[in-house]
């Protein structure tokens, strides 16, 4: 493999682990711990993105080069690269739960491509300090979902980190069944993921509980020069690292306020349900981060969650992710309010995010749902469809899509059908849909905005195709037996979600009655 640019930062920058035997352990004073991938027995490209490719320098070519694929199962190396995994902690489901760290990622290093930087990172590549009681691996059926789904975000306008391949080990991975409790060995695969930083709120977090004080300022110093460099260069605050000042700290805490509030809004927009929102799974930059148990909506239901762990308490339902997402920021505050002592300005930064995430939100119901400007009454026009759709079981994409399809001047409960999941459904709410429908038709024509215009909008803001559980699954079920057309079939689909694509339509269609109660298909659990 040719030489790549690598400039890793993190471990020149930041202090690490002076122990570099690989067992697991308590780490302090630091941020990372040198490791190596533990090897593989036979690593097969499964499947890869183009554009990240491109986004690195990487050609088709390099991309099928065995050299570059040994590396990215974790049995190689390239001249550059280093290899650590990082030492963070996390609040999870809402306690604090101490040292987590990356205990199956493993950083490749720091690429710089065209003026910018990436990390690399291969997720399932053996056992780090941070593994706890866990094998360090991952299997088939979680990578496909977290490759999948992180370039299909990606293409719906959703911030994101992004993967780069999908490598299968050609070991066995022991894992116990969620849903009936069997053990089974899996497949084991290992997905490279990329983004210019996998830094997490519970890295700052760390650093707070364990009254390393000189080390999380000097961790966000860091932060701020290499992740927010362009932000830093609009502010015009000036950054000495030695002698950081409140107010920029303060500054840039409001900017990850409005950032991961841009990132929940986008969530909501498309129905896409995280799963996992603890600490350590928020990421500094607001990128969607972690893969694990997450879901689309089908039938709209704010109270839905795909985790089964998490069936019990719905933390981390649909509908409670904005507030979630506010509490995490809260957890971060704390952290940085150690170094910060009397600061007023971090609670500036929690409205902002409520300030923005308002916004986004309205903003992206006005497209939904084709309105001119967001006006008072329409809170209430929107509430009361949702509450019809959750107990008439309407499918949320499909929705949109048939929403747009309605004759303004002579609206037709008819042609939402499709979206219903029952006739029992459609029979018992549907002069209340239809009454919705007249009132929604009267206020659209209450705007002077054009039809076509209107379409665009809607077009723009809902898509046709997402990530649903089922055809993840039907792609899992077909790669496990060596056969990865499903697989590509989806990635080239879900990177034009908005456009219809034709002999697509079965994928634009509601989930089919199959994939409802079927094991192993309609809940999930985390860390597989
Ligand atoms: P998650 O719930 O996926 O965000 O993971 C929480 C913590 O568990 C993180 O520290 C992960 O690195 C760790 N973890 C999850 N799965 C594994 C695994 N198979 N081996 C080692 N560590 C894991
Ligand atoms: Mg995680
Ligand atoms: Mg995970």
């Amino acid at each position: 493999m040719r030489p790549l640019n690598f400039d890793n930062r993190f471990v020149r920058e930041l202090p690490g682990d002076p122990i570099t035997d690989n067992y697991t352990r308590q780490v302090s004073g630091c941020l990372w711990s040198a490791v190596q991938p533990t090897p593989v027995k036979h690593p097969q490209l499964l499947a890869y993105s183009h554009e990240v490719a491109d986004m690195l320098g990487l050609s088709a070519q390099d991309m099928q080069t065995p050299d570059w694929i040994q590396v990215l199962g974790g049995n190689g190396e390239i001249t550059g690269m280093r290899t650590y995994a990082t030492r963070y902690g996390g609040h999870q489901f809402g306690h604090w739960a101490g040292q987590l760290g990356d205990g199956r990622a493993i950083y490749l290093g720091e690429l710089l491509h065209a003026g910018k930087r990436f990390e690399l990172q291969l997720k399932g590549a053996g056992e780090t300090p941070y593994s706890r009681s866990a094998d360090g691996r991952a299997v088939l059926r979680s990578s496909l979902r977290e490759f999948l789904c992180s370039e299909a975000m990606h293409y719906l306008g959703v911030p994101t980190t992004r993967a780069l391949s999908l490598v299968t080990t050609g070991d066995g991975v022991i894992r116990d069944m969620f849903y009936d409790g069997n053990r089974q060995i899996e497949p084991g695969a290992i997905v490279c993921r990329v983004a210019p930083s996998f830094t997490r709120f519970g890295h700052f977090e760390i650093l707070a509980s364990r009254g390393e004080l000189d080390l999380l300022k000097q961790f966000i110093a860091f932060t701020i020069d290499r992740d927010y460099g362009e932000w830093l260069a609009e502010t015009g605050l000036a950054l000495d690292p030695r002698n950081l000042q409140a107010e920029q700290v303060e500054a840039w805490f409001e900017e990850i306020c409005s950032r991961t509030a841009a990132m929940i809004a986008h969530w909501m927009r498309v129905g896409f349900v995280h799963g996992v929102m603890n600490t350590d799974n928020m990421s500094i930059l607001g990128l969607t981060i972690d893969y694990g148990p997450y879901g689309w909506v089908d039938n709209f239901d704010a109270g839905w969650t795909p985790n089964t762990t998490d069936a019990q308490g719905r933390r981390y339902c649909y509908g409670r992710q904005p507030e979630i997402a506010r509490w995490n920021l809260e957890r971060l505050a704390e952290a940085l309010a150690t170094i910060l002592p009397d600061s007023q300005g971090l609670a500036q930064g929690l409205s902002a995010f409520d300030r923005v995430y308002m916004r986004e939100l309205t903003g992206s119901l006005t497209r939904k749902f084709g309105l001119d400007t967001w006006q008072d009454a329409d809170g209430e026009l929107i509430n009361r469809i949702f509450e019809l759709m959750t107990r008439a079981e309407v499918d949320m994409t499909l929705f949109f899509t048939l929403l747009a399809q309605v004759e303004i001047t002579h609206p037709q409960l008819q042609t939402l059908q499709a979206a219903f999941y029952t006739e029992q459904g459609y029979q018992q709410y549907g002069a209340d849909c239809q009454a919705w429908l007249q009132d929604y038709a009267q206020r659209v024509q209450s705007s002077q905005r054009g039809s076509a215009q209107r379409l665009q909008q809607m077009a723009a803001a809902n898509p046709l195709y997402v990530l649903r559980n089922y055809m993840a699954q039907e792609a899992i079920d077909l790669a496990t037996t060596g056969d990865n057309s499903r697989l590509l079939t989806l990635l080239q689909l879900l990177r034009n979600p908005y456009i219809e694509q034709s002999g697509m339509e079965q994928f634009a269609n509601k989930r089919p009655d199959w994939a409802r109660q079927k094991a192993g298909c309609s809940m999930l659990s985390c860390s597989s």
